[in-house]
């Protein structure tokens, strides 16, 4: 494995927090150093995820890493698991809201309703696809990191009346508008995404 570097994290009010991403169609060594890279910054700031757009690149990849925390006690303890060109194909009617706080959004933590399960497909690094089922916690890591992808934050997220993803596989999607989405809550107890 490649060295990683410590990245900066875009805080709220950098623009790149606010675009959609673009689909990575080249799976090569520059892919897998961005990945270490987030891996290693996201662990430096004692976060469960990071999106591509926190670290200032405009990519659809970001990486979750469950752990067992307060709120989430039977959350599985994973390792960091890369996502790559991520899709929504499947979400529960069932939801659940807690608290969640954002790497991007130093000290705010907001309630935020996210569906309990979904089920996704996505690339590995080596450009394999993969499909899951997701519960609980690490179905709110990976929502909650979907939405950075499309350039939507808690901030944003909590406006919105009712929870609703626009799926990875359409990307790019130039001037995408999200005036359509809706949604409430993340994670609380003192884990960032
Ligand atoms: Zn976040």
């Amino acid at each position: 494995m490649p060295a990683s570097d410590i990245m900066t994290i875009a805080q709220t009010g950098e623009t790149i927090l606010t675009r959609q991403t673009q689909a990575v169609v080249t799976f090569d060594q520059a892919l897998v150093q961005l990945a270490n890279n987030m891996i290693a910054t996201m662990n430096a700031a004692h976060g469960v995820g990071i999106a591509a757009p926190q670290v200032f690149s405009n990519l659809a990849i970001f990486i979750m890493h469950s752990k067992p925390n307060s709120r989430y006690p039977g959350a599985p303890l994973t390792q960091a698991t890369v996502v790559i060109n991520p899709q929504i194909i499947a979400v529960s009617d069932e939801m659940e809201t807690e608290n969640e706080g954002c790497l991007s959004i130093a000290g705010q933590r907001l309630e935020v309703t996210r569906h309990k399960s979904i089920t996704v497909r996505y690339q590995s690094l080596q450009g394999d696809s993969i499909e899951q089922q997701l519960d609980g916690f690490i179905a709110r890591i990976f929502q909650h990191e979907f939405d950075h992808l499309q350039g939507i934050t808690l901030l944003e997220r909590v406006k919105m009346p009712e929870l609703q993803y626009v799926n990875q596989a359409d990307f790019p999607i130039p001037n995408q508008s999200y005036n359509n989405l809706h949604s409430p809550s993340l994670d609380g107890q003192g884990v960032s995404q």
